[in-house]
């Protein structure tokens, strides 16, 4: 019997995985890559060293789709294949807290052995190729064109990522082929990203990292809230507790022009412990210049900072300052609002959010709209926290998808 052909287009993580899984099926798989060599993005994770997957594995970990239906994705490859897996391809996996990493340290590896793997299994890699039409013709085929080439198979996968980091490829143009082929998208942001904010003090804090708790705050009510350290930059805020909730900031920014953001720089400490530390401070060091009195509670460019708003000066006695004003000093340590107005863009982003609306794909990431054709990696509408979780769904879904496509 003739072998199945599959198309995939894309040589991401999820691409890679998928024109494996479809070879070691017995298909005929060529992988279509705008760029001179797969894999490029793959690089650049986990600054080098490649966070490829997470221990703590959950639905809940994911945004996008229902939890229900990426739970049942995430059985069928978890984090147990995922090792078993690259174990098998030859890289040795370590774990920092739940992190998983190449023993290595170095994500060139993990591109190297799927490279070795693609090339044993006899995957043709046709690279410079930018895909831009894609048909699926009346016999069922599929037809595929970039630039002046085409090229016909019995299955395609769609593995072109989303938009964030676009010098590494994906620049939104898996988008458009999924278009062409009748599939709506849930609109995109970008996701895993730096805040920008109005206010304009942030120039005289950047640079400072700390503890703290965040919440995103919508028609009065906390949407969201992570806890970790935070990062100030020139322009607002950044650190992995603002990549968490960036997506909710970035839909809600959709909506509305402006998003307060609550930070709470004391997060061990509860409000009415504020009025104690006071009191105890005025006991002990009442003697001192309000920047002294402050020295030690946080960062000092942060305690300057809330001097300054409150109308405080830093070299006045603690003893002429009004008790209100160093209250509300510390106030500010607890709960201090800032006005995020926008994020940093895709380029600078981990992650796009949105994409092809899984309630348009089988279980097996087959499209309804085009039979033949599967969806695998970012451009779903899958989107995950920072720690490995968006690899591992790369890695799942081009699982899925790959195994899917070859079988007849
Ligand atoms: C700086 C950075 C660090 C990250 N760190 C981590 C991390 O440590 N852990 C983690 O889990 N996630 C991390 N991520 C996210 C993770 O890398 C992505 O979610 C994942 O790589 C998505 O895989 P993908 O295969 O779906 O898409 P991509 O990796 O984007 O691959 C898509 C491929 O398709 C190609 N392509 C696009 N359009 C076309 C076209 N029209 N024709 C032909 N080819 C096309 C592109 O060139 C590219 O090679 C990071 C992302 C960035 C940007």
């Amino acid at each position: 019997m003739k072998n199945l052909t599959v198309g995939v287009i894309g040589g991401g993580a999820a691409g890679m995985m998928a024109a494996v899984m479809a070879a070691r099926q017995g298909a005929r798989v060529t992988i279509l890559e705008r760029n001179d060599r797969v894999g490029k993005k793959i690089l650049m994770t986990g600054n080098g060293k490649c966070n490829l997957g997470n221990m703590e594995l959950s639905a809940q970990a994911y945004h996008g789709a229902e939890a229900d239906w990426i739970a049942g994705r995430l059985r069928a490859f978890d984090v147990d294949d995922m090792i078993r897996f690259f174990q098998g391809i030859g890289l040795l996996i370590k774990e920092k807290n739940g992190y998983l990493y190449p023993a290595s340290e170095q994500a060139s590896t993990v591109l190297d052995v799927l490279r070795f793997e693609l090339k044993s299994l006899g995957v043709s890699i046709v690279s410079g190729c930018r895909v831009d039409g894609i048909e699926r013709l009346s016999d069922g085929r599929i037809r595929i064109s970039g630039g002046r080439r085409e090229f016909w198979f019995d299955r395609a996968v769609i593995a072109c990522g989303g938009m964030a980091a676009a010098k590494t490829g994906s620049d939104g143009s898996g988008y458009v082929l999924a278009g062409q082929l009748g599939h709506s998208l849930v609109p995109t942001v970008p996701a895993l990203v730096q805040l920008r904010c109005k206010e304009e003090f942030f120039r005289a804090v950047a640079g400072v990292r700390t503890e703290a708790h965040i919440a995103v705050l919508s028609g009065g009510k906390c949407v969201t809230s992570e806890r970790g350290e935070l990062q100030f930059t020139e322009y607002g805020i950044s650190g992995i507790p603002v990549f968490q909730l960036s997506r909710t900031v970035a839909y809600l920014l959709r909506e509305q022009r402006e998003v307060p953001v609550h930070i709470r720089l004391l997060p061990d400490y509860q409000r009415e412990d504020l009025e104690l530390l006071l009191i105890n401070r005025l006991i002990l060091m009442g003697d001192r210049t309000v920047e002294e009195f402050f020295t030690g509670v946080l960062h000092k460019k942060l305690m300057q900072l809330f001097v300054k708003t409150v109308g405080l000066k830093g070299t006045q006695p603690v003893e002429q300052a009004e008790k209100r004003l160093l209250s509300k000093v510390l106030e500010l340590c607890w709960d201090w609002e800032v006005t995020v107005t926008g994020t940093n863009s895709y380029d600078s982003a981990q992650v796009s959010a949105g994409g092809v609306p899984c309630s348009e794909v089988t279980e097996d990431l087959e499209s309804k709209k085009a039979p033949g054709v599967f969806f695998a990696g970012e451009i779903l509408d899958v989107d995950g926290r920072c720690g490995g979780y968006n690899l591992q769904w790369a890695w799942t879904s081009g699982y899925l998808a790959g195994e899917a496509a070859a079988r007849r």
